[in-house]
């Protein structure tokens, strides 16, 4: 099977020295396999996402001496495939309604009934207020949740077993629903979601190896349901460190300093990134 992978930027600011890291990364590894690299905008947030913004990550990315394969895909351009998708999931009976605000699910799980609320990926886990609330038809204007117990007991998974280069991590049904909980699949005004949409595009550009932050390890776990409720191949995952500052801190896209254009600006070369964030540049393609 041909190594396949791609590098999955969101365009809502510069790219810093941590996507450079994680682009390199995933760029060398399927040059000196041989494989294919592809670059995909995670543009789906039309709110945040701007033009101007993936126009300077290719340019940044070119500078680094990364070549992506085929045509850059746009998520914001797929909401067909994701729909579809989303209609599937409805008739299977694992989505229902939700227009919960956030202080509304913090309320609820607040409740002395419901005991302490669990933190999860996206905050407070939700406390399933909506999940009998029937659910009337299919439609994309109000968010979609999955219903995440349903969905184990339906593909009767016991356990996802998540396989890293040298490690393995687990997370068992009862598990992954008390910290997981029945994530949003579909969010307002977007149509779809950051899990649904990364999935079904790693699935339709048959990625075979995932590689990115190891703050989306958490996040593998219910990729890697998805991949399992809607039969699609499970992709290798490698979870690599953040970029951090001098204090500990993980970069973020308002850190402008450790933007790759302010160290162009300053003259720097693609050979002093490529040492700033550990790649010994003599042994590395570019
Ligand atoms: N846009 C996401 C991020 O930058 C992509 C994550 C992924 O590669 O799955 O965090």
């Amino acid at each position: 099977m041909i190594f396949r992978t791609r590098f999955a930027p969101s365009p809502t600011g510069p790219l810093h020295l941590g996507h450079a890291y994680s682009a390199l990364l995933a760029h060398d590894l399927a040059r000196s396999n041989q494989g294919q690299f592809f670059l995909r905008m995670d543009d789906i947030d039309q709110s945040r996402a701007k033009g101007h913004w993936a126009e300077q990550i290719k340019d940044d990315l070119t500078w680094l001496g990364i070549t992506w394969d085929g045509p850059v895909w746009s998520q914001n351009a797929r909401s067909e495939s994701y729909t579809k998708v989303l209609q599937r999931l409805w008739d299977l009976g694992l989505l229902y309604p939700c227009s919960c605000s956030r202080a509304d699910i913090k309320a609820a799980a607040n409740a002395p009934q419901e005991g302490a609320p669990v933190l999860g990926l996206d905050g407070v886990v939700y406390p399933g207020t909506c999940r009998h609330i029937p659910k009337g038809t299919f439609q994309t204007d109000t968010p979609l949740r999955l219903n995440i117990k349903k969905a184990l007991q339906d593909i009767d998974l016991k356990i996802i077993t998540l396989t890293e280069s040298s490690e393995t991590s687990q997370q068992t049904a009862p598990q992954m629903i008390e910290n997981i909980g029945d994530v949003v699949l579909l969010r307002k005004n977007m149509g779809t979601s950051y899990h649904l949409s990364i999935v079904i595009d790693d699935a339709d550009q048959a990625i075979t190896d995932v590689i990115r932050g190891e703050d989306l390890r958490e996040a593998t776990f219910i990729h890697i349901l998805l991949q399992k409720i809607l039969g699609l191949y499970t992709p290798n995952y490698l979870h690599h460190p953040l970029v951090r500052d001098e204090n500990g801190k993980r970069l973020a896209k308002r850190d402008d300093a450790r933007a790759i254009s302010k160290y162009r600006e300053e003259g720097l070369t693609r050979d002093d990134i490529r040492s700033m964030v550990g790649f010994d540049t003599k042994t590395l393609a570019t």
